[in-house]
C-alpha cells in the first residue's frame, strides 16, 4: 500500500473518529490524520490518530502489504512489548 501521498493532518476533528490503525476513539477537536486514495479499485478514506502515525513513520517496514483494521495498534503493542 502507497502511503507516501494522500496523507492530510486535521488539526482539529470536528467529530469524533474511529482510529482505523488501533480502533482507539478520537476525540472531537484532537489531532488526527487523514488519508484516502484508491486501492485495487477500492476507494478507501480512514482517519488514524496521531501516535498511529508517528508510528508509521518510525516504521515503513511494517506497511508494505495492505492494512487492516487495527492492525497499527497490534504492532505498536507487539514492539511495546519487546522493548520492555
Ligand atoms: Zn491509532
Amino acid at each position: 500500500m502507497n502511503f507516501s501521498s494522500g496523507w492530510r493532518e486535521v488539526k482539529k476533528t470536528r467529530k469524533k473518529h474511529r482510529c482505523f490503525g488501533c480502533r482507539e476513539l478520537i476525540q472531537e477537536g484532537s489531532r488526527a490524520w487523514y488519508v484516502a486514495g484508491k486501492y485495487e479499485g477500492d476507494f478507501f478514506a480512514d482517519y488514524y490518530c496521531d501516535d498511529c502515525k508517528v508510528f508509521m513513520d518510525e516504521n515503513p517496514d511494517y506497511f508494505e502489504e495492505e492494512i487492516y483494521y487495527g492492525d497499527i495498534g497490534d504492532a505498536r503493542k507487539e514492539i511495546g512489548e519487546a522493548s520492555v
